[in-house]
């Protein structure tokens, strides 16, 4: 049995968010779910608003919240590289005034607060695979940095509140996450694949698809996310969460064509300027501090994240 608690959810009506939702829904707790449905959509959580304990608000994190919590996750943030770069003030609006509200705001309740940082603090990393104590390699001024050097930022501000005011602060760095509520249009590598072999158009390979990411099924990625904050106070991070298995994109084309038994053929489009060649978490800390590991396999994720892209082009 554990206690109740009242948790903020900034971006809850995105991804990741949502996912956050059902499970701490499920979990017993009041999720109080804040949105400005920039990238997210009420169509994520509709399925929540009959819950009594979960209450939906629509607010841009720019701007001060007022709101009486015993958890806060803060995961406000356009996150696939098109939207974040189609509004780049704003990003870094949301990345650093909305941290200082959100830090603010744990300040003066005093909640626990969790921040959704991520592998791009890395940059194109000259290191490999990445562990916590990498600096990394940033483009302070590149297409990227409006992101990058936001959440980075963000950190700063973190690790700032916890020495100067004593924050209960959790820093996740969280890496390629991908499965149903996707975006189907964000342009990020698993929802464009997916939605072009389901359409059997053209599977859209930026530069000779020998670069890599790690692919992290949502399931996996929430518990882990969940284990971190629950910990008694000590470990701030920041912690890699991600699947450490690494596959070049064109094996992702090449799996995706197979899964969805698609007639796709491969185009190859330029290299978008600043893109990390590889990406890969060293997990050794949440493996070691939370016993975490994660459990689905690429294909697996795959096979769900299809079956939830297949539900919504099917005619209703
Ligand atoms: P998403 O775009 O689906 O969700 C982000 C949510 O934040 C959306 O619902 C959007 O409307 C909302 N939002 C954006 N700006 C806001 C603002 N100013 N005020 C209030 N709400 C705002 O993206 P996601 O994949 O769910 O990412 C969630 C978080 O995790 C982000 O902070 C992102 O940087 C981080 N992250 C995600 C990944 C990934 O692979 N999905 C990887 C690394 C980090
Ligand atoms: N803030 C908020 N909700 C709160 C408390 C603070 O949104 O419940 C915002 C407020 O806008 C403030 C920011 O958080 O500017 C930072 O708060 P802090 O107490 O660190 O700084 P100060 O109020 O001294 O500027
Ligand atoms: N990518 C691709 N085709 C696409 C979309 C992305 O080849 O249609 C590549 C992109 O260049 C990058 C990788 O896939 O190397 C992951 O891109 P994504 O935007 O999903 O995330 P990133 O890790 O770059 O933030």
């Amino acid at each position: 049995m554990h206690l109740r608690k009242r948790v903020l959810v900034t971006g809850g009506a995105g991804f990741v968010g949502s996912h956050l939702c059902d499970r701490l829904l499920k979990d017993g707790h009041e999720v109080l779910c804040v949105d400005n449905y920039f990238t997210g959509a009420r169509a994520n959580v509709e399925h929540l608003l009959e819950n009594r304990r979960f209450e939906l608000v629509r607010h841009d994190i720019t701007f001060p919240l007022y709101v009486e919590v015993d958890e806060i996750w803060n995961l406000a943030c356009p996150a696939s590289p098109v939207h974040y770069q189609h509004d780049p003030v704003q990003t870094i609006k949301t990345c650093v005034h909305g941290a200082i509200n959100m830090l603010g705001l744990a300040k003066r309740v005093g909640a626990r607060i969790f921040q959704a940082s991520t592998s791009e603090v890395y940059g194109d990393p000259a290191e490999h695979p990445q562990t916590e104590n990498y600096w990394g390699n940033v483009d302070p001024i590149g297409i990227r940095s409006c992101y990058d050097e936001g959440k980075r930022c963000a950190e700063a501000l973190f690790f700032a509140y916890h020495r100067q005011n004593g924050l209960d602060i959790r820093v996740g760095r969280l890496f390629n996450t991908y499965g149903p509520r996707m975006h189907p249009n964000d342009g990020r590598v698993v929802s464009n694949f997916i939605m072009q072999a389901l359409r059997n158009e053209p599977i859209t390979i930026y530069g000779d698809g020998s670069q890599t990411r790690s692919f992290c099924y949502i399931h996996d990625l929430i518990e882990c996310m969940i284990r971190f904050m629950d910990l008694p106070p000590g470990l701030h991070g920041p912690v890699n969460i991600g699947n450490p298995a690494e596959f070049t994109i064109r094996e992702l084309a090449e799996t995706v064509i197979d899964l969805v038994g698609s007639r796709s053929t491969i185009a190859h489009l330029p290299l978008p300027s600043g893109d990390p060649r590889q990406r890969r978490p060293d997990i050794s800390t949440v493996r070691e501090k939370l016993g975490w590991e994660p459990q689905t396999q690429l294909r697996e994720g795959l096979r769900h994240t299809i079956a939830y892209f297949q539900g919504m082009l099917a005619p209703s």
